[in-house]
């Protein structure tokens, strides 16, 4: 069957072009996504655009109406249908469209503030999609936030450049090279779409403003230029299914349904579809029936859906169907066309979940994450690496009591990584009662800055009780020089001042002296109750200051007596041990300069610690 499809595929008959948008927060996804579909509308009625589930379907019939401003456009011949491009901007939906390792986006939008050129997750837009080797255009948005713009509609967005005033001509210029440089550092040549001397080689810039519209036509022809000349075997529709599900959703009427976007091959009423479950099996069902909503209106309303029999690549179409809640989005759909390929498909669909979390890489010791589908998952896993923030186990589906055993064992090896982060998941009632008896945290959210600022204030806060808890225990390293002609008090306590020569002393640091009479034993003082500094009582005095402190006998030995057990040629130093040592490192890492972890190498040598 597949050697037919493949067969039978044609350069005469293409299938729209899937269209994912991507780029950093507030560069304007939404807004150009927003301005596609309404001037989309107002084109008229020509060839009106669909609304799909999960995406917008732009004929080329529409697509010709609005690129009519483009020059040079005549000559194009337009050849795919159109484009279908999906609703929701960012990392997760393009993660999403996945079929075996690759993507399903056809071609991107990735969309740069022309303000602020390359962001930080701009670059990581950029990393996803040279991964997948999907091609992309860059619209360089917000041009008319350039010093003086004087917004020109209807008209190519070159003779709208070149018709501004010399400053805003020259603004214009300095922020592209810039941004075109920013391209270079990450390894990848662009240039203005004009300018642009090989379109396979370099990524195309297209200036825009979503708010004024210019140079959206010239990105919706760049678009189909580019899918055309570079895609075209890609784009030959196949009768192969390629479906993957962008969505589970729970409607009500409908109960839970699954948003898909069809990309090759047609869906039916009827067909026994098999998908992967988050519990790593597999379901099979009967599609009750295939929706989509209905055709744009002034008022449309909400779960309005009409009913096809058949849907024909490349669509966006939700599936009613019975036994879905499990259903994972960010895999494939198989159709089983005959009950023994039933068999065939289920492995196949297992298969593909493993060999997708079989990728990736797990920390022996790290929080873990739940989220609600493939792309999400990956989007939370790759904010996590870069916040350095370690996972032991992933999950797609809700937080059951099972998820809160394995985080309960964590709790017993690491403390902070006794968390679960839930990322768009319920948490099930007796998994959080569960989690709260055994101390387990679970973090909730649907934006993955919530999740990782509620972890990292956890964090901060079980940090910070753990110091409180071994403050005892860590010893600052400290050398201090008796100032003889200020021993106020020679014995029990001791008070007298001193210089700090080096390290840092603290409230609570035991002191001691080095034995004159054998150079490996150490005489213990007591331990510093309080200091003062210009007659005011402080808690830490570092290397350089002149303090007084009060040094009280720890009570278990005899007190010791400046002039007789030690005298101002003794240095006092503080008395660490394996274990101080071993508290500093791991609690008071940040506390401690270089110069008083110098100190402390060498004051270990001293005391002959191992
Ligand atoms: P997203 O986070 O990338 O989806 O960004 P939005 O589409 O939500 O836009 C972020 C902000 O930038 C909003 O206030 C928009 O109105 C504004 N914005 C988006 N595109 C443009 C543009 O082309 N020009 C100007 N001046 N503002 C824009």
């Amino acid at each position: 069957r597949k050697a037919e499809a493949e067969k039978n595929r044609s350069v005469s008959n293409l299938r729209a072009a899937v269209i994912c948008v991507l780029g950093h927060v507030d560069t304007g996804k939404t807004k150009i996504l927003d301005k596609l579909r309404r001037t989309s509308v107002q084109a008229g009625e020509a060839g009106g655009i669909t609304q799909q589930i999960g995406a917008t379907n732009v004929p080329i019939e529409n697509i010709k109406e609005q690129t009519k401003i483009v020059r040079g456009i005549s000559q194009t011949e337009f050849r795919i249908p159109g484009l279908l491009i999906i609703d929701t901007p960012g990392h997760a939906s393009f993660s999403n469209l996945r079929s075996r390792g690759s993507s399903l986006c056809d071609m991107a939008i990735l969309v740069v503030d022309i303000m602020h050129g390359l962001e930080e997750q701009t670059i990581e837009s950029l990393n996803l999609l040279k991964a997948k080797k999907t091609p992309f255009v860059v619209a360089l948005n917000k041009i008319d936030r350039l010093y003086d713009w004087s917004t020109m509609s209807r008209k190519d967005v070159r003779d709208i450049i070149s018709s501004q005033g010399p400053n805003t001509q020259n603004e214009f210029q300095t922020r592209t090279k810039q941004v075109i440089l920013q391209f270079a550092e990450q390894g990848m040549n662009a240039a203005l779409f004009y300018e642009n001397p090989d379109p396979k080689t370099y990524v195309s810039l297209v200036p825009t403003s979503a708010i004024t519209g210019e140079g959206m036509g010239n990105l919706l022809a760049l678009l189909v230029t580019n899918c055309q000349s570079m895609l075209a075997k890609r784009l030959m529709f196949s009768e192969e299914l390629q479906a993957t599900v962008l969505e589970v959703k729970a409607i009500t009427g409908l109960g839970t349904t699954i948003d898909c976007i069809l990309v090759n091959g047609r869906l039916r009423e009827g067909d026994t579809v098999v998908m992967a479950t988050s519990d790593g099996g597999s379901i099979v069902t009967q599609i009750r029936s295939l929706l989509m909503p209905q055709p744009m209106k002034e008022l449309r309303v909400k779960n309005d859906y009409i009913e096809h029999k058949e849907v024909v690549a490349a669509q966006g179409v939700k599936i009613a169907a019975k036994d879905l809640e499990k259903v994972i989005a960010g895999l494939n759909i198989l159709v089983a066309r005959s009950p023994d390929e039933v068999e065939i498909c289920k492995e196949e669909v297992v298969k593909d979940l493993a060999r997708e979390l079989g990728r990736i890489k797990l920390q022996d010791r790290g929080v873990l994450v739940q989220a609600s589908t493939l792309g999400s998952l990956e989007a939370l896993l790759e904010f996590l690496k870069d916040s350095k923030i370690p996972y032991s186990s992933v999950k797609i589906g809700p937080v059951v009591k099972r998820d809160v055993m394995k985080a309960s064992s964590m709790l017993e090896r690491e403390n902070q990584y006794g968390t679960i982060l839930a990322f768009d998941v319920k948490v099930e009632r007796d998994a959080q009662e569960l989690a709260d008896q055994l101390g387990v945290k679970i973090f909730q959210a649907d934006i993955i800055y919530h999740l990782f600022d509620q972890f990292t204030a956890h964090r901060e806060q079980l940090k910070q009780q753990l110091r409180q808890q071994n403050k005892h225990v860590a010893v600052f390293p400290c050398k201090l020089r008796i100032l003889p002609q200020y021993v106020f008090n020679s014995r029990d306590p001791i008070v007298m001042g001193v210089i700090v020569e080096d390290g840092i002393v603290c409230v609570g640091t035991p002191i001691c002296v080095q034995s004159k009479e054998d150079p490996s034993q150490f005489l213990d003082l007591g331990i510093v109750s309080s200091i003062e500094s210009n007659h005011k009582s402080v808690e830490t005095a570092r290397r350089g200051l002149e303090v007084c402190i009060k040094i009280e006998n720890a009570g278990d030995s005899a007190p010791k007596m400046f002039g007789r057990h030690f005298d101002e040629k003794d240095m006092l130093l503080s008395k660490i041990s394996r274990q101080s040592i071993d508290a500093c490192k791991e609690y008071f890492r940040e506390d401690l300069i270089k110069g008083d972890w110098q100190l402390m190498v060498e004051l270990k040598k001293l005391f002959q610690i191992l």
